[in-house]
């Protein structure tokens, strides 16, 4: 474990002690502190696992969704919204003013190069594909790269963020990091290599943990989206538009879709109480019961996902 003796954002040493937590995915041993930045309001773990010590903490099977076979409601719908983005029907629309749960698609533009940072096994992609996309991906994941692979995604490649230096400069129309920001040691740098990827006009959009959510404020550290250790940082609506525009972005768009946070975070309270699991996220039932609460919160801007676009600042 390292400390971190300064804020990884604004480099200042103010700090205060937002949550103490436990590894409640996985129950791997270890406690955990994040703390959040008197200066600049960022949330951060520390001290930080190592990248060695990091590697225990993602269980491969466990914790990444090979299984694709299990699809839900909620993936039935959001491959419907996808299908429809740009082409919306009245359904679509329809569905579109309950379930903003379509995470991260292209806006500005319909058709171009867009790259997946983290893009797993492909699905997403292969949306985007079908969609008319020219698709690329990134993920530090071998096994999931082969199975996105074999889906005929063949511009899928093994990767960190660092190897996005390896794309030609301002080649990319957007560029897309689902639930990857808050794992990332270096943030910063990940965004200034961005910039240099994505065209004059390109489109980057993010979607990311709301630190300030309201379930987050309920659930302290039972929050879902708390996962510690593997969430190194935690973001709020301000302090990810500040960093983008620190790194030379002009943030267009900040809109909140909750996606079973609020389940996730009840079945780690019932794990307290009870020392069992009672699997609540994969619920349907369950979710779309308290779907209105997260319905509500998203719309009070205060949801418990983040989703930010934004364009270079030109
Ligand atoms: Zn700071």
């Amino acid at each position: 474990m390292r400390q971190i003796s300064v804020c990884p954002i604004c480099h200042r040493y103010s700090f205060q002690t937002l949550y103490e937590s436990t590894d409640r995915m996985f129950h791997i041993p270890g406690k955990f502190s994040v703390l959040k930045c008197n200066n600049c309001s960022i949330a951060f773990l520390n001290p930080r696992p190592s990248f060695r010590e990091l590697q225990k903490y993602y269980p491969t099977k466990r914790y990444y969704a090979y299984n694709e076979n299990k699809k839900g409601f909620f993936s039935f719908i959001r491959e419907y919204l996808i299908k429809h983005y740009y082409a919306p029907t009245i359904v679509s629309k329809i569905i579109s003013v309950f379930i903003s749960n379509v995470p991260a698609m292209p806006t500005w533009k319909n058709s171009g190069k867009i790259l997946d940072v983290g893009c797993g096994t492909g699905e997403t992609l292969q949306l985007l594909k079908r969609l008319g996309w020219d698709v690329y991906g990134i993920d530090i994941d071998r096994r999931a790269i082969k199975i996105a692979r074999q889906k005929g995604l063949s511009r899928v490649e093994y990767g960190a963020y660092q190897h996005l230096s390896t794309y030609p400069d301002h080649f990319f129309d957007a560029i897309r990091l689902y639930h990857v920001i808050e794992h990332l040691d270096n943030p910063q740098e990940c965004l200034r290599i961005i910039a240099q990827k994505l065209k004059i006009d390109g489109e980057i959009i993010i979607g990311t943990p709301n630190v300030e959510s309201i379930v987050a404020r309920i659930f302290k550290h039972y929050w879902y989206n708390l996962d510690s250790p593997r969430h190194l940082i935690l973001f709020s609506a301000n302090t990810l538009r500040k960093i983008l525009k620190k790194e030379g972005y002009l943030p267009n768009e900040v809109r909140f879709c909750s996606a079973g946070g609020m389940a996730g975070s009840m079945q780690y309270v019932l794990f307290q109480i009870t020392g069992r699991t009672i699997n609540l996220i994969n619920n349907t039932l369950f979710v779309l019961l308290i779907y209105p609460f997260e319905w509500i919160f998203d719309r009070l801007k205060q949801g418990d996902i983040l989703i930010v676009r934004a364009k270079l600042y030109t």
